[in-house]
């Protein structure tokens, strides 16, 4: 095979998007997935562009809840038994994340890549003519009892010092909005900012398809270890050694960690699996997107079906799914949505990239500055994928990147 300036690992939707950003600054670029495009957690996602979600995951809030939710086996954060005592390094970082001081660090970094990925993003779909596929019809936080809503209230606050727009509603007022939802959702907050892709599938084959139209090349094969040369990196594949790549990108999602440790790094990436189920388009009048917060899951209005999903099970790469998780969402979405017509559902489960204090990393490897990573975007790899785009091609370019990277280091932990 011939020596390709660029090779990208991974042909999510951060894989692509990357791919796309670099050859738009001219580079030569390969793209190698292992299963092809869109295998991974970029094809069964909620399909939203969270920008206003700017919170980290890890926060005291989390700390509260997370009790009452392990206690229920099939509820919205779960650890399988076999798979604690793996995780417990990962959630000891997670909690130590939580401190209010590492929350408001975080929170600064998250914002600008929220920022950064909002303005990159319709340019990007525009180039890679995918904007009739972007939606700007909001999300609806819903609360049961003006408790819940109060509780939350911290969280906002810290939204309107960011300046995102959000409005409070009452039942009367989320009725106009969003008709159906069952009585006891009595208050919501509505964030108009909060975008959406029409299918996450769909839109991450639709980039596989324009980084071929544009001269890039698709290739499938598993890599398993990366070697830094004098000028340039070496990939071995399940097929050998000796393709070489002038830089390469680690964006293989949950997997990247694996592919890093082959140059020595050891980067605390976890993945958090969900579920979700795909019904058809007409089980529902969704006018928006409903997140039911309490609970864990959002129902999303997709031009391929409505989707009811979302959950936390920190059980690893390996272990079996357990569908029951998708069938307990689809069950409480029916009581939250009466009118909601449960059959004909596909279901789906997948591998969110996290790493502990909610961040990607994005930036070089240890053993290399050839080598960047870009991985670990948890709950928000498709709301960050343009922003991610963008600094990976900066740092390709060698351009200063777009904005600090110093928390998203992959050599933070
Ligand atoms: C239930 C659920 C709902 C979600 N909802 C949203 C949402 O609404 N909005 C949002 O922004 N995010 C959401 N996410 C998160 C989002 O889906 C992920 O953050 C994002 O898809 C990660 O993209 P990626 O390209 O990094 O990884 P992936 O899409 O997983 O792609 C990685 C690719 O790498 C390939 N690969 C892995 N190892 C190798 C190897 N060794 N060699 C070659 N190829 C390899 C895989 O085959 C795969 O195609 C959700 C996730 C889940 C699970």
């Amino acid at each position: 095979m011939s020596n390709p300036g660029v090779i990208v690992i991974g042909a999510g939707v951060v894989g692509l998007s990357a791919a796309l950003a670099a050859q738009a600054r001219g580079l030569s670029v390969t793209v190698i997935d292992r299963e092809g495009p869109a295998a991974g957690a970029s094809a069964g996602n909620a399909g939203a562009f969270a920008f206003t979600d700017i919170l980290p995951l890890a926060s005291p809030g989390i700390l509260w809840k997370a009790p009452k939710w392990l206690l229920d086996p099939l509820g919205p954060l779960s650890v399988p038994p076999a798979y604690a005592l793996r995780i417990a390094p990962w959630m000891f970082r997670f909690w130590r994340a939580c401190s209010a001081a590492r929350v408001a660090h975080s929170t600064v970094a998250q914002t600008a890549l929220m920022d950064l990925s909002k303005a990159e993003l319709e340019p990007f779909l525009a180039a890679t003519g995918t904007l009739d596929m972007l939606r700007r019809d909001g999300n609806l936080q819903v609360y049961e009892g003006e408790g819940e809503l109060r509780a939350s209230l911290p969280g906002w606050q810290a939204r309107t010092d960011h300046g995102i727009e959000f409005h409070h509603m009452t039942a009367r007022e989320m009725a106009d909005l969003q008709p159906g939802l069952a009585p006891r959702f009595t208050h919501g907050t509505f964030t108009p900012g909060w975008y959406s892709i029409a299918d996450p599938k769909l839109f991450t084959l639709a980039l596989a398809e324009r980084f071929r139209a544009q001269g890039g090349k698709l290739v499938r094969a598993e890599v398993t270890a990366l070697r830094p040369l004098e000028v340039g990196v070496e990939l071995t594949t399940a097929a050998g050694a000796g393709l070489r790549a002038d830089q390469v990108v680690i964006a293989a999602g949950a997997y990247s960690h694996r592919i890093a440790r082959t140059l020595g790094e050891r980067i605390p990436l976890e993945t958090e699996r969900g579920y979700n189920t795909t019904l058809p388009g007409d089980a529902f009048d969704l006018r928006t997107q409903v997140t039911f917060g309490g609970h864990g899951f959002v129902v999303s209005r997709l031009s391929t079906g409505i989707r009811v999903g979302g959950a936390v099970e920190l059980g690893g790469l390996d272990l079996p799914p357990n569908y029951k998780r998708a069938e307990a969402m689809l069950k409480k979405a029916q009581a939250f949505l009466p009118g909601l017509k449960p059959q004909g559902g596909v279901q789906w489960f997948g591998f969110r990239p996290s790493l502990p204090d909610s961040l990607p990393a994005i930036g070089r490897a240890r053993a290399t500055p050839r080598v960047i990573h870009a991985f670990g975007h948890g709950h928000l790899g498709l709301t960050q994928s343009a922003g991610t785009a963008r600094l990976v091609a900066d740092l390709l370019t060698g351009q200063p990147p777009a904005i600090d990277l110093s928390a998203f280091s992959p050599q933070r932990f």
